[in-house]
């Protein structure tokens, strides 16, 4: 296994920040001192990586980092940078966690100590709007802090009874296709043989990817991320072309169910921590 924030992580004083080498880019999620490889072993949980991401997500995702994305706000429109999307996801996540936030020799730092599974926060922005979502309800806190920075009419919280509607219309490669649970089931295990396969060769190179990884692939229509995409396509005003175009911010690395979903609702997902390693603790420094 990799290492992959199975301990605190310290920020290494080498010039670039701890955050900017974890969340920017998942293809590139490698510590760039050389000192902690992190380069996502896909673990049944990490999907984003070159076997299951189409090119035109990737495209879609250097646009994205290249350019930012527009969001009102109560000051007009104005262009986030990924990374500032993601500060805030993580922040809203930490809040609804009661995370500790603090202040080392001017760097915020935030320390998640993680004791089972923590629910994660996911920010979604389609048509210059922001959603929240959470696989549960989104705490007061947690929807102050975007509220507060994008506006109170810039924000929509998806409620917490929202789940992934299955038999929605779809159109991949001009055919139109069902989104069934067998669609979506057979989509699943296409993947965790692809998996499968890759992980036979990493066990052989000498990796320790032993996981069991049955369960990582059942359908969670209830997860952040998809109901964060129901509740856009249920959003007066919104709807599915809106979906195709929306960006998720998430504090954890999309399930295969969620990102097989968003790989075919278009919707492009910037992920930070993991959650991958249960009873670790996280810190992240933030100096921008
Ligand atoms: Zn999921």
């Amino acid at each position: 296994m990799v290492a992959r924030f199975t301990q605190e992580d310290v920020y290494r004083g080498d010039g670039l920040n701890l955050y900017v080498y974890v969340v920017n880019n998942p293809l590139l999620w490698f510590d760039p001192s050389g000192y902690k490889k992190c380069d996502r072993i896909p673990d049944g949980e990490d999907y984003y990586d070159e076997y299951f991401e189409p090119q035109e997500l990737r495209n879609m995702r250097a646009e994205i980092k290249k350019n930012g994305v527009i969001v009102n706000t109560p000051e007009g429109e104005r262009t986030f940078t990924m990374e500032e999307l993601q500060i805030i996801t993580d922040r809203m996540h930490m809040t609804q966690h009661g995370m500790e936030e603090r202040i080392e020799d001017g760097i915020t730092k935030y320390t998640y100590t993680q004791n089972g599974s923590k629910s994660p926060t996911a920010l979604t922005i389609a048509n210059k709007h922001v959603f929240l979502s959470l696989a549960g309800s989104v705490s007061k806190n947690a929807r102050k802090i975007a509220q507060d920075i994008f506006g109170e009419d810039n924000v929509t919280v998806i409620p917490n009874s929202k789940k992934y509607k299955l038999d929605s219309e779809l159109e991949i490669k001009k055919k139109t296709i069902i989104m069934s649970q067998e669609f979506i089931k057979s989509g699943l295990n296409e993947r965790k043989g692809k998996f499968a396969n890759k992980r036979e060769k990493e066990i052989k190179k000498g990796g320790n990817l032993s996981k069991n990884i049955n369960d990582k692939f059942e359908f969670g229509d209830g997860h952040a991320e998809v109901k964060g995409i129901q509740g856009i396509k249920d959003t007066k005003g919104f709807g599915d072309d809106a979906v195709r175009y929306s960006v998720q911010f998430c504090s954890h690395l999309s399930c295969p169910s969620c990102s097989f979903i968003q790989m075919h609702e278009k919707v492009i997902n910037c992920t930070g921590f993991s959650e991958n390693t249960r009873n670790a603790i996280y810190t992240r420094n933030y100096n921008i």
